[in-house]
This record gives structure tokens, sequence and C-alpha cells, in this order.
């Protein structure tokens, strides 16, 4: 049932997008609106300011499997371990656990008709996606993120 939620959520995002596009003739860069403390692209924006969802299996994490940390896109707050993450078959990277879980909040959302829990970065506000109860042992949870919301640093590296 999650999946055809998710679905349905995609149908609504395409219109929405498609009449966007229809808008402005070509295709440029895209334009970096504020959010947080940083300039994001408007595609990214969409998703972290408006709660939008990425197209499944569009996003460059879904497949992604190397070791490290996965980051808030607009604050840099480590929020996700490559550890927890796996292949949930949704579309979109999948996590069963947060790195620590007051950093995540949880938001009753009942929008597109559906009742479901949105979750958010607890230090910015961004919007990652949402979360349900159908993921694998040790947590039964599926933190269900958009790539987009999301950057990732491999173990070996210093990001600071
Ligand atoms: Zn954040």
């Amino acid at each position: 049932m999650k999946v055809i939620y998710c679905l349905m959520l995609l149908i609504l995002t395409q219109c929405t997008l498609a009449q966007s596009d229809a808008k402005s003739k070509q295709i440029e860069e895209p334009k970096l609106v504020p959010f947080a403390k940083k300039m994001l692209p408007e595609n990214v924006c969409y998703i972290v300011r408006d709660g939008g969802t990425e197209e499944p299996f569009s996003g460059k994490y879904v497949n992604h499997h190397e070791k490290g940390t996965y980051l808030c896109v607009a604050c840099d707050h480590e929020l996700f371990s490559s550890s927890a993450k796996y292949d949930s078959g949704s579309g979109w990277p999948s996590f069963y656990d947060v790195l620590n879980s007051k950093d995540v909040k949880q938001l009753h959302d009942t929008s597109f008709g559906m009742d479901r829990i949105e979750i958010r970065c607890s230090f910015c506000d961004a919007h990652l996606g949402h979360l349900f109860n159908d993921g694998p042992n040790p947590t039964g949870l599926r933190y269900c993120v958009n790539s987009a919301s999301l950057i990732f640093i491999p173990n070996s590296s210093n990001h600071d």
C-alpha cells in the first residue's frame, strides 16, 4: 500500500512539474534559492522547503552502497549512516534507523489525503521524506528519504 501512496504522490508531483516546465521555454542552469544558511538549486529547494518528492529511482543515492555518512543537504548535520541503509525497492534511499533520533523530527502529515509521518531535519527544518513502519529488523522502520535532501560523505574523507 505504501508504494501505491508514493506513486500517487509522484503523479501529483509530475503534474506540478509539467506545469512549471511549460512556463520556462528552455532549460537553463538551476536557479539558486536561499534555504537555511545555503543557496540551493530550485529543484532541491522544492523538496526541502516545499515538501516535494523526487521521482522514484531517479535520485543519486537510491542504489548507492558506499560506506559513509549522509548529511542534511541544507545544514550539513549528519543524519544517516550507510550501515543502516538498505534496498527497500521503493525507489528512494531507505534507512532503518537514524544516527541520532533527536536529529530527525517527525510530523503528522495528512497532505494528499494520506495519513503519513513526515520527517524533517531538526536543525534546519528541511523536508527529508517520510517514515513508514514496514522496515527491516532491528527497528522495523523505513526512513524513506529523497536523495536531493542528502549529501553523502565517504568514510575516508574529512568534511569540515
Ligand atoms: Zn538540516
